[in-house]
Parts: structure tokens; sequence; C-alpha cells
């Protein structure tokens, strides 16, 4: 890297001081022969010793003015250009070898402005791979360590049940535990996949009309056989005929999730109230619950992938579910928000955009 750039200056400067003895030579000639003439015509007494002299100290003096200039000029060049120009290279270089926490100095000084532009965006581009490369070692750790257990627990109840004379019901708790931990991977998978084609806008949004109220009921009553045996108290609120233009399979994702989540934060005896209000552009469901609440510290987080705020429950659950919901209200061009209270309930809200030409009396 060092020996062109120092082979570059030497041809530059050679080039240069050429350039200036050329003219040096020429003005020194031209001078001889303007005094040659001077004292001819005019009768001067400049004898050809005076005009040599001249000639020299002229040479000299252009000769002194290129070094000076020279030396001047790459002084410059050094602090206004090359400093700034191996700033950026030994920056894109770090890049380049995986190192994102490299950022280029702002640097002072009139004709930095380009140099500053160009240092900007690559520190632009040095945060933005930095956070995705945070992203993908933090997916891979989180994936490794949710698959962990229920492959520690396939594992262990796979060699108890090897263990010869096991009684018939022992078989079948350790087979069910077997099935459990592999459904648990199994869903684990189906939502990374989820997430993964909803991020990489692989899924288009199928539209269809369809009534947001029944598509509601559907879905909270397939938790039902969770209500009567934890006997929580429903109550609902919904609006007649409200459609909305959506991808109806989509959508009641976001529903199962939050009545999933509402059913397994609320303990027995809790309520869980359904709401949906429409006017005549949004749609707005609410989803309450008098379940345990979350801090303001966890409601920060909910939304990230693999984020659990509640340990407790973990085994049931991988952190994925509000992701999802979050992603897909965003494809929707929806808006979601959570008010909570720890130890009181929590109330997520979710509002969509209505069916553009629905028959009018459907509004
Ligand atoms: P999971 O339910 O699998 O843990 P989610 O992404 O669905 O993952 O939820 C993330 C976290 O948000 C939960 O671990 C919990 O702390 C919090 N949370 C979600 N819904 C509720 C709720 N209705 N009540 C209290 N906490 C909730």
């Amino acid at each position: 890297m060092k020996k062109p750039t120092f082979r570059r200056a030497i041809q530059e400067f050679s080039s240069f001081l050429l350039f200036f003895l050329l003219v040096g030579f020429v003005v020194s000639c031209c001078m001889m022969l303007f005094l040659n003439v001077l004292s001819k015509e005019m009768g001067l007494t400049y004898t050809s010793d005076n005009i040599a002299e001249a000639a020299k100290i002229t040479f000299l003096n252009v000769v002194i003015i290129t070094v000076l200039f020279k030396t001047a000029d790459f002084i410059r060049r050094r602090i206004m250009v090359d400093r700034p120009v191996k700033m950026i290279t030994d920056a894109a270089e770090k890049i380049m070898n995986g190192d994102f926490s490299i950022r280029v100095k702002h640097m002072h000084g009139s004709g930095m402005d380009g140099f500053n532009q160009i240092g900007e965006s690559i520190n632009q581009m040095a945060e933005e791979l930095s956070s995705v490369e945070t992203l993908r070692t933090d997916f891979i750790a989180n994936v490794s360590h949710e698959m962990k257990t229920p492959l520690a627990v396939m594992q262990n109840y796979g060699t108890l049940l090897q263990t010869p004379d096991l009684p018939e019901e022992k078989r079948i708790e350790y087979a069910k535990a077997i099935t459990d931990a592999s459904r648990r991977l199994a869903d684990m998978m189906t939502n990374i996949l989820k997430l993964n084609r909803l991020e990489n806008q692989q899924i288009y949004p199928n539209l269809t009309t369809f009534d947001l109220g029944e598509q509601l009921c559907e879905s909270l009553l397939q938790y039902e056989s969770t209500w009567e045996r934890k006997n929580i108290e429903i109550e609902t609120e919904i609006a007649d005929r409200v459609l909305v233009s959506a991808d109806s399979e989509l959508l009641s994702l976001v529903w199962n999730n939050l009545f999933s989540n509402a059913f397994k934060f609320t303990e027995d005896g809790g309520k869980v109230t359904l709401t949906l209000i429409a006017d005549e552009k949004y749609a707005t469901v609410k989803i309450s619950d008098t379940g345990c609440g979350m801090s303001a510290e966890v409601g920060a987080h909910i939304f990230e992938k693999f984020y659990q705020g509640d340990t407790s429950r973990a085994t049931q659950g991988n952190g994925l579910g509000l992701a999802l919901v979050k992603r897909v209200v965003d494809i929707m061009q929806g808006e979601i928000g959570v008010e909570s209270a720890v130890g009181v309930g929590t109330t997520f809200t979710v509002k969509i955009g209505r069916a553009n030409d629905g028959p009018e009396e459907a509004r």
C-alpha cells in the first residue's frame, strides 16, 4: 500500500519539477533576448555578462519558487487528501474484515465536506451491518437455546423408556412428555419459518373481504376448553357486520396469539374481554385480561423475537408469538398497542383499515 503512494509522489514531484525547469528555462531565454534587444536598441549599457547573470538569477528564482510551491502543495495534499483518504480506506478495510465497530472521525477544515459525507455513509453502513450481525448471532443463540430444552427432555424420557419392565402408566407418561416436547419444537420451527417468510416478504397478503366479528368469535371459541378448565369468565362486545378487507389467515394468527396469551397469563377465576368497535375507516379490536400483567420494562420488549417476560410460563411458549403478531399488523398497515399493569391485567388494542368497497349497509 505504501510503495505505490511513495512512487506516485516521486513521479508527481519530478513531472512538476520538469515543468517548472522548462518554464524557468523559457523565461530565462526570453529575458536574455529582451535585455539583449533593449541594450542594442535603446543604447543601454548591458554587457553580455550582465544578461547572463540576470538569466541565472531568474532561473534560480524559478527553481526556488518551484520547490517552495511543490513543498507547500505536498504538505497540503498530505493533510487535505492523503490523510482523509487513508482514514476512509482503513475503515473500509476493517469493515471488510468483519470489524463493524470502526467509525470514521469527523474531519475539520474547509474542503472536507466531501470526505465527511463519505465518512458518514461508511459509518451508517458499519452501524447497519453491525445490527444485522447482532440480530443474526442473537437469532442463532436464541434458536439453539430454545431447541436445547425440548431436545434434552426428549433425550431423557427416551432413555427412561428403554428401562426394562416399565409399568404401563410410566410408559404412557414418558411417551407423552416426548410428544409434548417434539410438538413444542415443531411449533417453534413453524413460527420461525412463518416469521422468516413474513420478514423476507415472501408472503403476499391475500386480501378478501370478511366479517371480522365472526373471525374473532371463531378464534375465541378455540379456547373454550381452556376457559372452562380455568373457570375464566368471558365478556364480549362485538359490533355487527364489521367488514374488513384483509388476509384472513394472517389476521387469525394475530387473534390466536393474543387469546392464547390472555388465557395463559390469566389465573383461574379471572376474566377475558373481547371488544370490537368500528367507524367508517377503522376496526378496533381490544383483548383484555385480568391476568398477571407486565411491567413497563417487559412491555417495552414484548414484540422482540424470543423475548419472554414471564419465565415461569416459558415452557408454554417460545417468545415468538408477539413478534409474529407485530409483523402481521405491520404488513396490514395497522397499529398495535398494549396497556398493562402488574397484578391488574393487560389490554392489547389492534386497529386495522376497513373494507374499501364493501356494501354500504355493512358499515
Ligand atoms: P410467549 O407467550 O411464548 O412467551 P409472546 O411473544 O407471545 O411469547 O409474549 C412475549 C412476552 O410478553 C411473554 O413472555 C409475556 O411476558 C408477555 N405477555 C404477552 N401477553 C401477555 C399478557 N396477556 N399478560 C401478561 N404478559 C403478557
